[in-house]
């Protein structure tokens, strides 16, 4: 509600036009941007509030643009949604994580099991091909499905019929996790979270930030209160993101959360930076 008419500007923006003509350029380089090996990935610790040791990563897909260098997922994934271009691209994706997942578990086996988690837009949810897929990239990689998750925006499940949640649930029998992203920005039901095959809330950075000033505003720490409490009551973890401060990360902690992802642990980087980090975490 804060960030509320965000928006309200957009035509008064004396860059939008630019901004039109680019996502032209965009659209016309995307298709052929995924052989021509031009994305990347960074990954980012997701670290345990309790004892602060790093426990896997998510993958967050960027685009070094032969022009434009690197661009974020926010410019180019709803293009590639609107081309299909996703299913490939979210492919790829997973592969690389999957295999970056087997690396770290090789390399740091003392530093407990790391997991990789991995985006997934509403297309792919969709396409028929994505249990089949999934499986098939777990087996090449000899990765266990204990360590993948996949995150799917809880905008994509809100009123999601039986047909949209077989796939998942299938995913979930084998032991990938399913983690609700962006949760608390969906208005969904909270007792449609029983019918959902999903063990981890994200919850979504307007959450955290909400939890700058101090003390926070009562009424926001009563909300998240709430829904760590209702999510321990239905067996789900609770990550939330964003954490930019250190106070963020203690209230957030206070309030019982079990898992962190922001800036104030580490920035999006190169999957050598998360070597570091999990030798740090393995060494004390
Ligand atoms: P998301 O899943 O909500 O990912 C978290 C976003 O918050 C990332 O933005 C991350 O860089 C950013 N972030 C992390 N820590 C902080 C912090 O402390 N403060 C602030 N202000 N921001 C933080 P990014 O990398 O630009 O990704 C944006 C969105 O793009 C992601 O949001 C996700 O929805 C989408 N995305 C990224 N990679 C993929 C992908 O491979 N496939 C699909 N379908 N979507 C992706
Ligand atoms: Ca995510
Ligand atoms: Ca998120
Ligand atoms: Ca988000």
């Amino acid at each position: 509600a804060k960030s509320a008419g965000g928006n309200r500007f957009e035509l008064a923006d004396p860059e939008a036009d630019a901004r039109a003509i680019t996502r032209h350029g965009l659209t016309t380089a995307l298709p052929t941007a995924l052989d021509r090996g031009e994305f990347f990935i960074e990954y980012q610790p997701l670290v345990h509030l309790g004892d602060g040791g790093v426990r896997g990563a998510e993958a967050l897909v960027r685009w070094l643009h032969p022009q434009h260098g690197v661009l974020g997922p926010d410019r180019f994934i709803p293009l590639a949604e609107h081309t299909g271009l996703i299913v490939p691209l979210g492919r790829w994706v997973l592969e690389q994580s999957v295999r970056q997942a087997r690396d770290w578990r090789e390399r740091h086996a003392d530093a407990g099991p790391m997991r990789i988690n991995v985006n997934l837009s509403p297309c792919q949810l969709t396409h028929p091909g994505l249990v089949q897929d999934t499986v098939e990239i777990l087996e090449r990689a000899g990765v266990d499905p204990d360590a993948l998750c996949l995150e799917v925006t809880e905008s994509a499940l809100i009123g999601a019929d039986d047909d949209l949640l077989k796939p998942l649930r299938r995913l979930a029998e084998m032991g990938v996790d399913i983690a609700l992203d962006d949760f608390g920005t969906g208005y969904s039901n909270l007792a449609n979270l029983r019918r959902l095959p999903v063990s981890v809330l994200k919850l979504d950075r307007s959450f955290t930030q909400s939890m700058q000033q101090f003390p926070a505003d009562p009424v926001d720490l009563k909300i998240v209160e709430g829904i760590v409490s209702l999510a321990h009551s239905l067996n789900l973890a609770v990550t939330v993101e964003g954490v930019e401060t250190g106070a963020q990360a203690e209230q957030l902690r206070i309030l019982g959360c079990d898992t962190a992802q922001g800036w104030y642990y580490a920035r999006p980087g190169p999957p050598e930076r998360l070597h570091e980090l999990a030798l740090v975490d393995a060494t004390g």
